[in-house]
Protein backbone atom coordinates (compact mmCIF):
# COMPACT_ATOMS: atom_id res chain seq x y z
CA UNK A 1 0.00 0.00 0.00
CA UNK A 2 0.99 3.89 -0.39
CA UNK A 3 0.56 5.10 3.03
CA UNK A 4 3.39 7.45 3.21
CA UNK A 5 2.89 8.59 -0.24
CA UNK A 6 -0.99 9.37 0.34
CA UNK A 7 -0.13 10.69 3.82
CA UNK A 8 2.68 13.76 1.85
CA UNK A 9 -0.33 14.66 -0.43
CA UNK A 10 -2.66 15.02 2.92
CA UNK A 11 0.57 17.19 4.49
CA UNK A 12 -0.18 19.50 1.63
CA UNK A 13 -3.64 20.08 1.56
CA UNK A 14 -3.09 23.76 2.54
CA UNK A 15 -0.79 24.41 -0.34
CA UNK A 16 -2.77 22.75 -2.80
CA UNK A 17 -5.91 25.27 -1.79
CA UNK A 18 -3.44 27.86 -1.55
CA UNK A 19 -1.98 26.92 -5.11
CA UNK A 20 -5.47 26.67 -6.84
CA UNK A 21 -6.70 30.29 -5.51
CA UNK A 22 -3.43 32.05 -6.83
CA UNK A 23 -3.66 30.06 -10.44
CA UNK A 24 -7.89 31.53 -10.22
CA UNK A 25 -6.32 34.67 -9.72
CA UNK A 26 -4.83 35.17 -13.35
CA UNK A 27 -7.71 36.12 -15.41
CA UNK A 28 -6.68 34.08 -18.23
CA UNK A 29 -9.20 34.56 -20.39
CA UNK A 30 -9.80 33.09 -23.97
CA UNK A 31 -10.03 34.78 -26.56
CA UNK A 32 -8.33 37.07 -26.00
CA UNK A 33 -5.55 34.98 -24.24
CA UNK A 34 -5.41 37.19 -21.30
CA UNK A 35 -2.81 37.23 -18.30
CA UNK A 36 -0.85 34.11 -20.28
CA UNK A 37 2.42 35.12 -19.22
CA UNK A 38 2.56 35.80 -15.79
CA UNK A 39 0.54 33.15 -15.18
CA UNK A 40 2.89 30.45 -16.81
CA UNK A 41 5.60 32.64 -15.01
CA UNK A 42 4.17 31.81 -11.64
CA UNK A 43 3.42 28.42 -12.07
CA UNK A 44 7.42 27.87 -13.40
CA UNK A 45 8.65 29.52 -10.78
CA UNK A 46 6.66 27.12 -8.27
CA UNK A 47 8.01 24.41 -9.73
CA UNK A 48 11.65 25.60 -9.99
CA UNK A 49 11.51 25.77 -6.65
CA UNK A 50 10.88 22.34 -6.39
CA UNK A 51 13.84 21.52 -8.89
CA UNK A 52 11.87 21.82 -11.90
CA UNK A 53 14.00 23.22 -15.19
CA UNK A 54 11.57 25.20 -16.85
CA UNK A 55 11.22 26.63 -20.66
CA UNK A 56 8.74 29.46 -21.60
CA UNK A 57 7.83 28.76 -25.06
CA UNK A 58 5.94 31.41 -26.95
CA UNK A 59 3.59 30.21 -29.54
CA UNK A 60 4.09 33.07 -32.39
CA UNK A 61 2.50 33.56 -35.12
CA UNK A 62 -0.01 31.37 -33.90
CA UNK A 63 -4.25 32.76 -34.12
CA UNK A 64 -4.25 35.47 -31.47
CA UNK A 65 -0.33 35.55 -30.64
CA UNK A 66 0.27 39.06 -30.75
CA UNK A 67 2.38 41.40 -27.95
CA UNK A 68 -0.81 42.22 -26.26
CA UNK A 69 -1.16 38.71 -25.70
CA UNK A 70 1.26 36.06 -25.97
CA UNK A 71 0.89 32.52 -26.33
CA UNK A 72 3.28 31.92 -23.45
CA UNK A 73 3.60 28.22 -22.49
CA UNK A 74 5.54 26.24 -19.56
CA UNK A 75 7.19 23.09 -20.11
CA UNK A 76 8.87 22.37 -16.45
CA UNK A 77 11.21 18.97 -16.00
CA UNK A 78 12.80 17.03 -13.73
CA UNK A 79 15.13 14.00 -14.16
CA UNK A 80 15.34 11.32 -11.46
CA UNK A 81 18.13 10.11 -10.37
CA UNK A 82 18.31 7.13 -13.21
CA UNK A 83 16.92 7.15 -16.40
CA UNK A 84 13.24 5.73 -16.99
CA UNK A 85 9.96 6.38 -18.53
CA UNK A 86 8.41 9.80 -18.42
CA UNK A 87 5.05 10.93 -17.42
CA UNK A 88 4.10 13.77 -18.25
CA UNK A 89 0.71 15.98 -16.71
CA UNK A 90 -0.56 18.03 -19.16
CA UNK A 91 -2.86 21.39 -18.36
CA UNK A 92 -4.27 24.17 -20.02
CA UNK A 93 -4.23 27.49 -18.20
CA UNK A 94 -6.67 29.16 -20.26
CA UNK A 95 -10.34 29.93 -19.12
CA UNK A 96 -13.42 30.88 -20.52
CA UNK A 97 -15.33 34.21 -20.71
CA UNK A 98 -16.90 34.66 -17.13
CA UNK A 99 -20.67 35.13 -18.66
CA UNK A 100 -23.50 36.43 -16.67
CA UNK A 101 -24.77 34.98 -13.16
CA UNK A 102 -22.04 34.56 -10.66
CA UNK A 103 -22.33 35.38 -6.94
CA UNK A 104 -19.06 35.37 -6.30
CA UNK A 105 -15.60 37.24 -7.97
CA UNK A 106 -14.50 34.81 -10.38
CA UNK A 107 -11.15 35.70 -9.93
CA UNK A 108 -11.16 36.17 -6.45
CA UNK A 109 -9.85 32.55 -5.67
CA UNK A 110 -12.25 32.52 -2.99
CA UNK A 111 -12.01 29.46 -0.34
CA UNK A 112 -15.64 28.73 1.74
CA UNK A 113 -17.05 25.51 2.73
CA UNK A 114 -14.94 22.89 1.37
CA UNK A 115 -14.62 24.45 -2.19
CA UNK A 116 -12.43 26.60 -4.07
CA UNK A 117 -14.38 29.19 -6.48
CA UNK A 118 -13.39 31.06 -9.84
CA UNK A 119 -13.29 30.80 -13.12
CA UNK A 120 -11.74 27.65 -14.16
CA UNK A 121 -11.75 26.50 -10.86
CA UNK A 122 -12.80 23.12 -12.10
CA UNK A 123 -11.38 23.52 -15.80
CA UNK A 124 -8.83 23.52 -14.94
CA UNK A 125 -6.21 25.05 -12.55
CA UNK A 126 -7.82 22.36 -9.63
CA UNK A 127 -6.92 19.66 -12.15
CA UNK A 128 -3.10 21.21 -12.65
CA UNK A 129 -2.94 22.13 -8.92
CA UNK A 130 -3.30 18.41 -7.90
CA UNK A 131 -0.80 17.18 -10.09
CA UNK A 132 1.89 19.16 -9.02
CA UNK A 133 1.31 18.44 -5.49
CA UNK A 134 0.94 14.75 -6.94
CA UNK A 135 4.69 14.98 -7.75
CA UNK A 136 5.91 17.08 -4.72
CA UNK A 137 4.67 14.38 -2.55
CA UNK A 138 5.66 11.60 -5.01
CA UNK A 139 9.46 13.33 -5.41
CA UNK A 140 9.69 13.71 -1.58
CA UNK A 141 8.50 9.81 -0.56
CA UNK A 142 10.63 8.52 -3.31
CA UNK A 143 13.39 10.40 -3.84
CA UNK A 144 15.56 8.33 -5.81
CA UNK A 145 12.97 7.31 -8.51
CA UNK A 146 14.00 6.79 -11.66
CA UNK A 147 12.71 8.22 -15.16
CA UNK A 148 11.17 11.90 -15.46
CA UNK A 149 8.58 13.80 -14.44
CA UNK A 150 6.95 16.84 -16.73
CA UNK A 151 4.43 19.33 -16.11
CA UNK A 152 3.23 22.20 -18.59
CA UNK A 153 0.42 25.08 -18.41
CA UNK A 154 -0.57 25.57 -21.87
CA UNK A 155 -2.41 28.00 -23.41
CA UNK A 156 -5.60 28.58 -25.94
CA UNK A 157 -7.05 24.30 -24.95
CA UNK A 158 -10.46 26.53 -25.30
CA UNK A 159 -9.57 27.58 -28.78
CA UNK A 160 -8.42 24.75 -30.30
CA UNK A 161 -4.94 24.19 -28.71
CA UNK A 162 -3.01 25.71 -31.95
CA UNK A 163 -0.73 28.42 -29.48
CA UNK A 164 -0.83 25.70 -27.14
CA UNK A 165 -0.13 21.60 -26.85
CA UNK A 166 -0.56 21.67 -31.02
CA UNK A 167 2.51 24.42 -31.00
CA UNK A 168 4.61 22.04 -28.62
CA UNK A 169 4.02 18.95 -30.17
CA UNK A 170 5.30 19.84 -33.11
CA UNK A 171 8.46 21.16 -31.51
CA UNK A 172 8.62 17.43 -30.02
CA UNK A 173 7.73 18.12 -26.65
CA UNK A 174 4.67 15.70 -26.78
CA UNK A 175 7.11 12.98 -28.78
CA UNK A 176 9.23 9.62 -27.44
CA UNK A 177 11.93 9.23 -26.42
CA UNK A 178 11.04 12.64 -24.49
CA UNK A 179 7.41 11.67 -23.08
CA UNK A 180 6.21 8.40 -22.62
CA UNK A 181 2.71 8.58 -20.87
CA UNK A 182 0.57 11.62 -20.49
CA UNK A 183 -2.09 12.74 -18.36
CA UNK A 184 -4.32 15.61 -18.80
CA UNK A 185 -6.18 16.57 -15.60
CA UNK A 186 -9.58 17.92 -17.21
CA UNK A 187 -12.51 17.88 -14.43
CA UNK A 188 -13.91 14.32 -15.52
CA UNK A 189 -14.80 13.26 -12.06
CA UNK A 190 -12.33 11.73 -9.58
CA UNK A 191 -12.90 8.33 -9.95
CA UNK A 192 -13.44 8.05 -14.31
CA UNK A 193 -10.55 7.74 -16.21
CA UNK A 194 -11.50 9.57 -20.19
CA UNK A 195 -10.06 7.18 -22.69
CA UNK A 196 -10.41 10.11 -25.96
CA UNK A 197 -13.53 12.27 -27.34
CA UNK A 198 -15.58 11.87 -30.74
CA UNK A 199 -13.92 12.81 -33.94
CA UNK A 200 -15.54 16.42 -35.48
CA UNK A 201 -15.85 18.09 -38.65
CA UNK A 202 -16.68 21.96 -38.92
CA UNK A 203 -17.63 22.71 -42.06
CA UNK A 204 -19.19 26.25 -44.04
CA UNK A 205 -21.79 25.03 -46.53
CA UNK A 206 -22.92 28.06 -48.50
CA UNK A 207 -25.55 27.95 -51.18
CA UNK A 208 -25.40 30.96 -54.39
CA UNK A 209 -28.41 32.71 -56.03
CA UNK A 210 -28.52 36.12 -57.53
CA UNK A 211 -29.41 39.41 -56.40
CA UNK A 212 -32.48 41.29 -57.46
CA UNK A 213 -34.69 43.76 -56.35
CA UNK A 214 -37.17 42.36 -53.65
CA UNK A 215 -40.35 43.48 -55.39
CA UNK A 216 -39.29 41.32 -58.70
CA UNK A 217 -37.82 37.74 -56.90
CA UNK A 218 -38.54 36.16 -59.93
CA UNK A 219 -36.17 37.93 -61.61
CA UNK A 220 -33.21 36.87 -59.18
CA UNK A 221 -32.85 33.68 -57.30
CA UNK A 222 -32.98 33.54 -53.81
CA UNK A 223 -30.38 31.99 -51.48
CA UNK A 224 -32.20 31.44 -48.41
CA UNK A 225 -34.77 29.33 -50.60
CA UNK A 226 -32.19 27.07 -51.36
CA UNK A 227 -30.91 26.60 -48.10
CA UNK A 228 -34.40 26.16 -46.51
CA UNK A 229 -34.24 22.89 -49.00
CA UNK A 230 -30.85 21.87 -47.58
CA UNK A 231 -32.01 21.74 -44.08
CA UNK A 232 -35.66 19.91 -44.86
CA UNK A 233 -33.65 17.59 -46.25
CA UNK A 234 -31.10 17.58 -42.99
CA UNK A 235 -34.34 16.85 -40.92
CA UNK A 236 -36.00 14.56 -43.28
CA UNK A 237 -32.87 12.16 -44.14
CA UNK A 238 -29.82 13.27 -42.23
CA UNK A 239 -30.86 13.61 -38.52
CA UNK A 240 -33.08 10.72 -38.13
CA UNK A 241 -29.96 8.60 -39.73
CA UNK A 242 -27.37 9.92 -37.19
CA UNK A 243 -29.40 9.26 -34.67
CA UNK A 244 -29.54 5.40 -35.79
CA UNK A 245 -25.90 5.20 -35.13
CA UNK A 246 -24.86 4.33 -31.88
CA UNK A 247 -21.21 3.35 -30.57
CA UNK A 248 -19.60 1.00 -28.63
CA UNK A 249 -17.55 4.54 -27.37
CA UNK A 250 -18.20 5.09 -23.31
CA UNK A 251 -19.38 8.79 -23.98
CA UNK A 252 -20.72 10.51 -21.68
CA UNK A 253 -23.23 11.90 -21.25
CA UNK A 254 -25.36 9.05 -22.46
CA UNK A 255 -26.99 11.12 -25.35
CA UNK A 256 -23.58 11.48 -26.93
CA UNK A 257 -23.27 7.68 -27.91
CA UNK A 258 -23.84 8.53 -31.48
CA UNK A 259 -23.87 10.91 -33.88
CA UNK A 260 -25.07 14.09 -34.01
CA UNK A 261 -24.57 17.22 -35.92
CA UNK A 262 -25.04 21.03 -34.69
CA UNK A 263 -26.30 23.62 -37.22
CA UNK A 264 -23.69 26.53 -35.56
CA UNK A 265 -25.21 29.55 -37.80
CA UNK A 266 -27.01 30.55 -40.38
CA UNK A 267 -26.71 33.80 -42.62
CA UNK A 268 -27.82 34.93 -45.48
CA UNK A 269 -28.86 37.77 -47.56
CA UNK A 270 -28.36 41.22 -45.99
CA UNK A 271 -25.75 41.79 -42.42
CA UNK A 272 -27.89 43.33 -40.18
CA UNK A 273 -25.90 46.20 -39.87
CA UNK A 274 -29.22 48.65 -41.61
CA UNK A 275 -30.04 48.71 -37.96
CA UNK A 276 -32.08 50.79 -36.29
CA UNK A 277 -32.77 51.99 -39.98
CA UNK A 278 -34.70 49.37 -42.47
CA UNK A 279 -32.85 47.43 -44.84
CA UNK A 280 -33.14 47.73 -48.83
CA UNK A 281 -35.35 45.32 -50.93
CA UNK A 282 -32.79 42.37 -51.98
CA UNK A 283 -32.42 38.70 -53.00
CA UNK A 284 -29.88 37.33 -51.53
CA UNK A 285 -27.54 35.77 -53.55
CA UNK A 286 -25.69 34.06 -50.66
CA UNK A 287 -26.18 31.93 -47.56
CA UNK A 288 -24.11 30.32 -45.65
CA UNK A 289 -24.15 27.56 -43.05
CA UNK A 290 -21.76 26.39 -40.55
CA UNK A 291 -22.31 22.75 -39.02
CA UNK A 292 -20.77 21.15 -36.23
CA UNK A 293 -20.64 17.40 -37.18
CA UNK A 294 -19.30 14.77 -34.56
CA UNK A 295 -18.46 11.31 -34.96
CA UNK A 296 -17.66 7.92 -33.91
CA UNK A 297 -14.81 5.86 -33.98
CA UNK A 298 -17.20 3.45 -36.32
CA UNK A 299 -17.29 6.08 -39.06
CA UNK A 300 -14.93 7.30 -41.01
CA UNK A 301 -14.56 11.05 -42.01
CA UNK A 302 -14.99 10.51 -46.46
CA UNK A 303 -18.34 9.32 -45.48
CA UNK A 304 -19.16 11.48 -42.82
CA UNK A 305 -18.28 14.09 -45.73
CA UNK A 306 -20.53 12.46 -47.81
CA UNK A 307 -23.89 12.02 -46.17
CA UNK A 308 -23.84 15.80 -46.44
CA UNK A 309 -22.05 16.07 -50.55
CA UNK A 310 -24.73 13.54 -51.37
CA UNK A 311 -27.12 15.61 -50.21
CA UNK A 312 -26.45 18.61 -51.53
CA UNK A 313 -25.51 17.18 -55.43
CA UNK A 314 -29.07 15.39 -55.20
CA UNK A 315 -30.52 18.92 -55.19
CA UNK A 316 -28.65 20.22 -57.80
CA UNK A 317 -29.61 17.52 -60.01
CA UNK A 318 -33.84 18.02 -58.78
CA UNK A 319 -33.69 21.87 -57.79
CA UNK A 320 -33.74 24.20 -60.68
CA UNK A 321 -30.61 27.05 -60.42
CA UNK A 322 -29.67 24.93 -56.88
CA UNK A 323 -25.15 25.60 -56.75
CA UNK A 324 -23.77 25.33 -53.85
CA UNK A 325 -19.93 25.61 -51.91
CA UNK A 326 -18.77 23.85 -49.37
CA UNK A 327 -15.86 24.14 -47.32
CA UNK A 328 -13.86 22.09 -44.20
CA UNK A 329 -13.47 24.04 -41.56
CA UNK A 330 -11.80 21.64 -38.86
CA UNK A 331 -11.74 18.08 -38.65
CA UNK A 332 -10.35 15.77 -35.86
CA UNK A 333 -10.41 12.29 -35.82
CA UNK A 334 -11.93 10.08 -32.99
CA UNK A 335 -9.43 8.77 -30.34
CA UNK A 336 -10.13 6.05 -27.69
CA UNK A 337 -6.72 4.63 -25.48
CA UNK A 338 -7.27 1.16 -24.91
CA UNK A 339 -8.33 -0.24 -21.13
CA UNK A 340 -4.66 -2.31 -21.30
CA UNK A 341 -2.45 1.13 -21.87
CA UNK A 342 0.04 1.11 -18.90
CA UNK A 343 -1.54 4.71 -18.00
CA UNK A 344 -4.72 3.59 -18.02
CA UNK A 345 -3.55 0.42 -15.86
CA UNK A 346 -1.90 2.91 -12.95
CA UNK A 347 -4.37 5.44 -12.62
CA UNK A 348 -7.04 2.87 -12.25
CA UNK A 349 -4.58 1.07 -9.65
CA UNK A 350 -4.96 4.79 -7.97
CA UNK A 351 -8.85 4.83 -7.81
CA UNK A 352 -8.58 1.24 -6.68
CA UNK A 353 -6.67 2.08 -3.54
CA UNK A 354 -8.64 5.65 -3.17
CA UNK A 355 -11.76 4.68 -3.35
CA UNK A 356 -11.66 1.10 -3.33
CA UNK A 357 -13.52 0.77 -6.56
CA UNK A 358 -12.69 -0.24 -10.02
CA UNK A 359 -13.19 3.21 -12.47
CA UNK A 360 -15.53 4.32 -14.52
CA UNK A 361 -14.27 4.27 -18.43
CA UNK A 362 -15.77 7.61 -20.08
CA UNK A 363 -14.94 9.32 -23.33
CA UNK A 364 -15.78 13.02 -23.78
CA UNK A 365 -18.73 14.19 -26.17
CA UNK A 366 -15.94 17.07 -27.21
CA UNK A 367 -12.49 17.01 -27.77
CA UNK A 368 -9.53 18.72 -25.96
CA UNK A 369 -5.68 18.46 -26.28
CA UNK A 370 -5.14 14.78 -26.45
CA UNK A 371 -6.26 15.20 -30.01
CA UNK A 372 -3.05 17.01 -30.30
CA UNK A 373 -0.48 14.46 -27.64
CA UNK A 374 -1.67 11.54 -29.98
CA UNK A 375 -2.14 13.01 -33.59
CA UNK A 376 1.12 15.66 -34.02
CA UNK A 377 2.95 13.62 -30.89
CA UNK A 378 2.35 10.09 -31.62
CA UNK A 379 2.10 9.40 -28.22
CA UNK A 380 -0.82 7.42 -27.68
CA UNK A 381 -0.52 6.02 -23.96
CA UNK A 382 -2.45 8.95 -22.86
CA UNK A 383 -5.84 10.16 -20.81
CA UNK A 384 -7.79 12.79 -19.16
CA UNK A 385 -8.26 12.17 -15.22
CA UNK A 386 -8.60 14.76 -13.02
CA UNK A 387 -10.80 16.65 -10.23
CA UNK A 388 -13.66 18.52 -10.70
CA UNK A 389 -17.76 17.90 -12.02
CA UNK A 390 -17.60 18.00 -15.44
CA UNK A 391 -21.45 19.95 -15.71
CA UNK A 392 -19.69 22.98 -13.61
CA UNK A 393 -17.02 23.58 -16.13
CA UNK A 394 -17.82 27.22 -18.19
CA UNK A 395 -21.04 27.77 -15.98
CA UNK A 396 -21.06 30.72 -13.09
CA UNK A 397 -19.95 29.85 -9.63
CA UNK A 398 -17.39 27.53 -10.97
CA UNK A 399 -16.20 25.09 -8.33
CA UNK A 400 -13.88 23.04 -7.17
CA UNK A 401 -14.05 20.32 -4.19
CA UNK A 402 -10.97 20.28 -2.11
CA UNK A 403 -11.56 17.12 -0.98
CA UNK A 404 -11.72 15.92 -4.71
CA UNK A 405 -8.67 17.74 -5.45
CA UNK A 406 -6.52 16.05 -2.20
CA UNK A 407 -8.25 12.57 -3.88
CA UNK A 408 -7.10 12.92 -7.37
CA UNK A 409 -3.92 13.98 -6.52
CA UNK A 410 -3.74 10.59 -4.30
CA UNK A 411 -4.60 8.79 -7.01
CA UNK A 412 -2.48 10.68 -9.36
CA UNK A 413 0.63 9.95 -6.93
CA UNK A 414 -0.14 6.35 -7.32
CA UNK A 415 0.01 6.63 -10.98
CA UNK A 416 3.29 8.21 -10.88
CA UNK A 417 4.70 5.30 -8.65
CA UNK A 418 3.18 2.70 -10.87
CA UNK A 419 4.79 4.34 -14.44
CA UNK A 420 7.47 5.40 -12.81
CA UNK A 421 9.14 2.74 -10.23
CA UNK A 422 6.78 -0.19 -11.21
CA UNK A 423 5.31 -1.17 -7.92
CA UNK A 424 1.78 -0.55 -6.89
CA UNK A 425 2.96 0.48 -3.60
ZN1 LIG B 1 -10.60 22.13 -20.00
Amino acid sequence: MNERLLRAVDDRVDDLVELTADLIRFPTVNPPGEAYRPCAEYLGARLEKLGFETEFIRAEGTPGDADRYPRVNVVARFDGRSPGACVHFNSHIDVVETGKGWTVDPFAGLVKDGRVYGRGACDMKGGLAASVIAAEAFMEVYPDFPGAIEISGTVDEESGGFGGVAHLAKLGYFSKPKVDHVIIPEPLNKDRICLGHRGVWWAEIETKGEIAHGSMPFLGDNAVRHMGAVLQAFEDELFPALDRKVTRMPVVPEGARRSTMNINSIHGGQTEDFRPGLPSPNVPDSCRLTIDRRFLLEEDLATVKSEITSILERLKRERKKFDYEIRDLMEVLPLMTEREAPVVKAVAKGIMEVFDREPDYVISPGTYDQKHVARIGHIYDCIAYGPGILDLAHRPDEWVGIADMVESAKVMAIGLNVLLRGTTG
